[in-house]
């Protein structure tokens, strides 16, 4: 009995920690102390869980040992992905989790429920979460490790998924999966439940496949979301109101963030979801022309001539994106901008919401370099101040600096709200060719007057950048 309490207060502050932390991850300043909480809440519920369980000391010994195991391959592969690499590491995360309800919903399925039909109502309850679960859990399962094998370049789209015909192959499969789901709950442990995951491990795949990689982490989103409903149908099958709420909070968490994702890119769920079949390209370039001979006015410059214009600056704003976390220039652009301050610049930095590769990319990336949270500013706020900014550097951005997004009505990426860079005095944008951006479309900004290109891996070219203005004394006159 007072195991039984203990294990539910356990529970309880579980949860409260979870809402905690997830309302915390929404702000920049409180985001780390909110995923230790949440960290902190799974931890608890896993002790409130095993308290609940009379369990053998076999079967402790499998749980610390499958802890453990986890736990150490969890924490080794956060310590060591690249931050570049960090949405083929969710849709990873993503899959387990996917994987880990579809194999409780199936042990309860074969060891719990006994081969009978459902009697109660609560055994009806119990057998439709076992189909979701297993429904859902599979989809993100296979779903999930197909989007990671596809950024990661290891699964090419093959040309036949984007024929009409793989809309029949999945609407084929999802009837399977009904039929087995409707099946299952007269006999849960037979051939219904293997149909069930068989059909719908190949639905996953049969919908991702022919997804391109242009959409792919609006993809990753979506199966954050499915893998919280998994979870949740999971929490009906073992009676855990935890899981239940988590999964909950999961799954509109991930349904939310997918639909931010999408207003910022301009793209529809819909059009993410079967845009192979409306573009006929799979959804994944969404547009031609970024090669380099497309341009025809291109003024390119120096450091020390960009140096030149950053020191007589009065206001300066970085605009970060994809390239510098691939250059991983962030300190160096942290010394750059304290050098500037000393000289009496205002500096901030300009946020879009799909700057990089995951929303929230770009403040964990200047976060690393302990870059102040008040300099970091979002779209909405920065765009009417880039009128009366003297100089703007774009660094390793293209896409999201784009300003045919506005004006053009014929450019892919029409409709898309843009940093209006444009609107500033002086533009250098640092990149290492007239290459195109993720979108792979061409860049109007790079021919505009008041735009010089400083061609250069962002990192190197910002340390000439320091080192010039050192030359030129700003180190000095700060010294002074
Ligand atoms: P982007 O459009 O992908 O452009 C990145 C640029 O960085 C490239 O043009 C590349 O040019 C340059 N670059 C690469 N390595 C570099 C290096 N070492 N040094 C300097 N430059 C380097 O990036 P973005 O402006 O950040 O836009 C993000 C794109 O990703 C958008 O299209 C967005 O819709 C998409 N996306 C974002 C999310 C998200 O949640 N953040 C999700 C899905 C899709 P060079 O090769 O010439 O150097």
């Amino acid at each position: 009995m007072t195991t039984t309490v203990l294990s539910y207060a356990i529970d309880l502050v579980a949860v409260l920690l979870l809402a905690l932390g997830l309302k915390g991850l929404s702000k920049v300043r409180s985001a780390r102390a909110a995923n230790g909480l949440a960290a902190l809440a799974m931890g608890l519920a896993v002790v409130g869980l095993l308290l609940q369980q009379q369990l053998s000391p076999q079967a402790w010994l499998w749980i610390a040992a499958g802890s453990a195991f986890g736990g150490l391959a969890g924490l080794l592969l956060a310590q060591r992905v690249p931050m570049t690499a960090m949405p083929e590491t969710v849709a990873l995360f993503n899959g387990c989790g996917g994987m880990a309800s579809l194999l409780v919903a199936v042990a309860v399925a074969l060891f719990q429920s006994g081969g009978a039909a459902a009697e109660s109502a609560g055994d009806l309850v119990s057998l439709i979460s076992i189909v979701i679960s297993v429904f859902v859990g599979a989809i993100t399962f296979s779903g999930s490790i197909v989007a990671m094998g596809k950024l990661q370049g290891w699964i090419e789209t093959p040309g036949w998924t984007q024929s009409q015909l793989r809309h029949g192959v999945n609407i084929s499969l999802a009837a399977m999966a009904l039929v087995a789901g409707v099946l299952l709950i007269g006999d849960p442990s037979g051939l219904p439940l293997w149909l069930l995951v068989g059909a719908s491990t190949l639905l996953g795949i049969g919908v991702t496949l022919p997804i391109g990689g242009a959409d792919m982490p609006v993809v990753i989103s979506l199966l954050n979301s499915y893998s919280g409903v998994a979870a949740a149908a999971a929490g009906f099958v073992v009676g855990s109101q935890l899981l239940i709420v988590a999964g909950a909070m999961v799954g509109a968490a991930g349904l939310i963030l997918t639909q931010v994702m999408c207003t910022a890119m301009n793209r529809s769920l819909v059009s993410v979801l079967f845009g192979g079949a409306l573009g006929a390209t799979g959804g994944g370039q969404v547009g031609g022309g970024g090669d380099e001979a497309g341009y025809t006015r291109i003024t390119s410059c120096s450091s020390e001539e960009c140096a030149m214009a950053l020191e007589t600056a009065e206001r300066v704003v970085f605009v970060p994106g994809y390239g510098l976390a691939v250059a991983q220039a962030q300190h160096t652009l942290r010394e750059l901008a304290k050098l500037l301050e000393a000289n009496g610049a205002e500096v901030s930095y300009a946020i879009h919401p799909v700057a990089g590769r995951m929303p929230g990319h770009m403040n964990v990336l200047l976060a690393e370099a302990d870059v102040p949270y008040e300099q970091l500013i979002e779209m909405d706020a920065i765009n009417p101040e880039f009128p009366r900014t003297d100089v703007v550097i774009v660094l390793g951005a293209n896409d999201v600096v784009n300003p045919d997004a506005k004006s053009d009505p014929t450019s892919p990426l029409f409709g898309m709200p843009v940093l209006e860079v444009d609107q500033a005095r002086q533009v250098f944008v640092v990149k290492r060719s007239l290459g195109a951006g993720y979108a792979g479309i061409r860049n109007a900004l790079f021919e505009l007057p008041q735009t010089a290109m400083v061609f250069g891996d962002a990192k190197a070219v910002l340390a000439g950048l320091v080192s010039e203005l050192r030359e030129l004394g700003v180190g000095r006159k700060v010294a002074a």
